[in-house]
């Protein structure tokens, strides 16, 4: 950084601040700089770590004075890199993570830093809980923008079907709520439209009476029966109660207490178990799912809400590299079943993995141009995951997610879920909204002509 900015830096920027602002020299820069994917290793000119959303505007207002690239950061989940700049202004959140709820009111109050173990844990201290996502390290922000499922949203619906409102700073600097009744149109567009339309600086969510114990676990079958695993829970699906989620993924099984020695690192599939309604009935329901193949192992039984949304945590840590895509899929075909295996045969790492996530159920019933996220017949997401440690093996991890990705493309429904895209994909982003695009693109003229937030999956300002 020249002198000059330093001094901008210190004669405009810091005495409004009430956080911090970092630059290259900072003690904390290099630890606020880092994200989750270790493939992203940018370098900010300046940080300015919000202490509260009148933190905000002077920081876009620099950025903006000072020619400077923004970017926004929640938790820094961001597969594509997105919440982080190479020499611009980075918004950064993590100091704002406070979560309030009001048991009456059934309604949660969430800072834009707050992960979702911030939200969950103060939300089931009142025996509630809203959809979000299934690790407790992702941030609420992010994770809401873009839409937001997990085990709960076959019951309640996306993570947007339950924002009440929100507060946005927009490019103009102006504090906004965005609501049914305020600024709808602002509303209507960030319940999906990822972080193109300003910064927001606190959610309102609904919450539902829920918890605090489930019953939830893991079955583990041999890879070698997954045609017939993957078939069964085609059809078991299709009418299971929306208190019930299953998913259905491929990789290589980790050192699972439950599982035999000899098991550890082999291909397997396994079905992650989610049921929201008493233990007793949740008991009776998974019964049929024993008999889909001869399983290697299990553990399932009752466990707090809390604590499952911290169940794969240990296989999500940051600091690993890591190169997702995905598919929609309104329905699972034979071809499709056998494309995922054929590449789960291949798997190139232990960490890599592909999921078939069960979102059917409350989302569809919303109405598809009703907010931005559009695809509403959605009814399992694929998820082709290359996680790795060393960056010798880039290439090769890519190589295979995409090879996949290709493969698999011609059996899904088309459309994509922005949360899940890599930073080489903004030619995807159109097909993201479909029809929804256009209006996209008009509300990102009102509120960010000069598209200042464009490090995301990129909406262009249209007419
Ligand atoms: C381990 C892991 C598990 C995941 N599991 C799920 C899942 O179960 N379900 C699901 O739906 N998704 C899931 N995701 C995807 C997740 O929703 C996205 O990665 C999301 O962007 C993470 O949010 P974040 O705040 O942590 O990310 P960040 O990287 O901080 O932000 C991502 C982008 O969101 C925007 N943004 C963030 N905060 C703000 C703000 N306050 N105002 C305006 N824009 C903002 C910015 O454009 C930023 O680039 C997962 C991701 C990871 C890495």
């Amino acid at each position: 950084m020249d002198d000059q900015m330093r001094k901008n830096v210190d004669g405009k920027l810091g005495g409004k601040i009430k956080g911090q602002v970092l630059l290259a020299d900072s003690p904390d820069y290099h630890e606020v700089r880092k994200i989750w994917n270790a493939m992203i290793d940018r370098h900010p000119a300046v940080i300015v770590r919000c202490a509260d959303a009148g933190d905000v505007a002077p920081a876009i207002a620099f950025a903006r004075e000072n020619g400077l690239e923004l970017s926004i950061r929640g938790a820094g989940h961001s597969i594509a890199g997105n919440s982080i700049c190479n020499g611009g202004l980075m918004i950064d959140f993590s100091m704002m993570r406070r979560v309030q709820v009001d048991a009456g009111k059934r309604r949660a109050y969430v800072e834009p830093g707050a992960t979702l173990r911030d939200f969950d844990g103060a939300a089931q201290a009142h025996r509630l809980a809203t959809p979000v996502g299934i690790n407790s390290t992702t941030g609420i922000a992010g994770l809401t923008l873009g839409g937001g499922f997990g085990w709960l949203t076959r019951r309640y619906g996306m993570t947007i079907d339950n924002l009440v409102s929100a507060e946005v700073v927009t490019a103009d600097g102006k504090r906004k709520t965005a609501s049914q009744t305020e600024n709808e149109d602002l509303f209507w567009a960030i319940r999906g439209g990822g972080g193109n339309f300003g910064a927001v600086t606190r959610f309102e969510f609904e919450l539902h009476p829920f918890g605090p114990e489930i019953l939830a676990g893991l079955l583990v079958y041999p890879f070698e029966q997954a045609k017939q695993v993957l078939t069964q829970y085609r059809q078991f699906v299709q009418s299971a109660p929306e208190d019930l989620n299953v998913w259905a993924l491929f990789r290589k099984a980790p050192p699972l207490p439950f599982l035999p020695e000899s098991v550890h690192g082999k291909e397997i599939v396994a079905m992650p178990v989610f049921y929201a309604g008493d233990i007793d009935s949740g008991r009776k329901l998974i019964e049929p799912l024993r008999g889909f193949g001869t399983p290697y192992g299990e553990h399932i039984g009752p466990i707090p809400y809390v604590q499952w949304q911290q169940a794969f945590d240990a296989l999500l840590t940051p600091g690993a590299r890591n190169y997702w895509k995905s598919h929609n899929f309104t329905e699972l075909s034979d071809a499709a079943i056998d494309v995922a295996i054929d590449y789960a045969a291949r798997l190139p790492g232990e960490q890599c993995e592909i999921f078939f996530g069960l979102v059917a159920g409350a989302a569809n019933r919303v109405p598809p141009d009703a907010m931005a996220y559009h695809y509403r017949d959605l009814k399992i997401v694929l998820n082709v995951h290359g996680r790795w440690t060393d960056a010798a093996d880039d290439n090769r991890m890519i190589q295979w997610a995409r090879e996949f990705f290709k493969a698999s493309a011609p059996y899904a429904s088309g459309g994509a879920y922005v949360n899940f895209m890599t930073e080489e994909e903004t030619g995807r982003v159109a097909a993201a909204y479909g029809p929804n695009y256009e209006k996209l693109a008009r509300i990102k003229a009102k509120y960010d002509p000069d598209n200042i937030f464009h490090l995301n999956q990129n909406i262009k300002p249209g007419r």
